[in-house]
């Protein structure tokens, strides 16, 4: 059988109340096949990448353990956003769930549907402060620290924790 792979799996939503739709999509997550859900951050919010007339978004990260092939967990994700109705009129434009795989083991994939880790990851504060909650100890495959990574970040003050009751 496949061993278990801890997995990083980052979302966000900013259409159709994001903050509902990443709570439930925590939720989701916690059931995938063959997989457990082993703790999720708090949410936080953004400013959007790319356009700027579009909602923040709501964002946060979920580890989880995993027997699923890395393309059979975007598989799974990929259907997550569908039951959604992720709508994407733009790139980079509002949509309602978006899933990344950030990190599968210490794991270097490039295929054509998937690249791992998730290669805008170490930039983006949205992803690294989450991530940095979970999992304060953590390097990329490359040895690289999340900790480091999240020092160097030009903006961080862009990405705000939300009360646990809001909603
Ligand atoms: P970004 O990847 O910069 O955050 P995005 O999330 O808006 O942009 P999408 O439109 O959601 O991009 O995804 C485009 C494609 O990226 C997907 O169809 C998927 O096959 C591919 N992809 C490559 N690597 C990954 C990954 N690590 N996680 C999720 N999708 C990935
Ligand atoms: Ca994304
Ligand atoms: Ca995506």
């Amino acid at each position: 059988m496949t061993p278990l792979v801890d997995v990083y799996v980052a979302l966000g939503s900013n259409l159709d109340e994001p903050i509902a739709q990443v709570r439930r999509a925590l939720d989701e997550l916690d059931r995938l096949p063959l997989s457990r859900r082993i703790a999720a951050s708090r949410l936080y919010a953004s400013r959007p990448v790319g356009p700027q007339d579009q909602p923040d978004f709501i964002n946060a990260v979920a580890h989880l353990r995993t027997r699923l092939s890395p393309l059979a967990l975007l598989d799974q994700l990929q259907a997550l956003e569908q039951r959604h109705r992720r709508i994407r009129l733009r790139h980079w434009g509002p949509r309602t769930l978006d899933l990344d795989l950030l990190l599968y083991g210490d794991e270097f994939l490039t295929l054509p549907r998937l690249q791992v880790p998730h290669r805008e990851m170490a930039t983006r504060a949205f992803v690294l402060l989450p991530l940095l909650e979970l999992a304060p100890g953590l390097r990329l495959p490359d040895g690289r620290r999340i900790a480091a990574l999240a020092e160097a970040l030009a903006a961080p003050g862009e990405v705000e924790v939300l009360p646990d009751d809001a909603s």
